[in-house]
């Protein structure tokens, strides 16, 4: 599609099933705790955030979460830092920071 916006992205995914069947298949997050891997973490700006869920979608781990408001969250208990979910956002509003900043 041409001249395409970040909001043309925002699709509904509430439940598993929205899930590319790799994204369904390859986390391992029930198995082994995946945040002891990282050296750097994800933050998301929620001022820029437009709910798309495409970061939800594309995390190889199941490591975002919505809060109460409807916005992504990253669960740091399994979030290994790969860096998809920056490499995915259309609003660009995550930003990889190093572990302790
Ligand atoms: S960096 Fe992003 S895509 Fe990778 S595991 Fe963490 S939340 Fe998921
Ligand atoms: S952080 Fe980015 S990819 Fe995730 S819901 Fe917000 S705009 Fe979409």
């Amino acid at each position: 599609m041409a001249n395409k916006k970040p909001e043309d992205y925002v699709i509904p995914l509430k439940n598993i099933d929205d899930l590319p069947p790799m994204a369904r298949t390859m986390g391992q997050m029930f198995v082994n705790e995946t945040g002891s891997w990282r050296n750097v973490y994800p933050k998301i700006n929620h001022d820029e955030c437009i709910k798309c869920g495409i970061c939800w979608q594309f995390c190889p781990d199941l490591s975002i979460v919505e809060n109460a408001d409807g916005f992504p969250e990253i669960d740091l208990v399994y979030c290994k830092g790969c860096g998809v979910c920056v490499a995915e956002c259309p609003k660009k509003c995550i930003v990889m920071l190093e572990e302790g900043k």
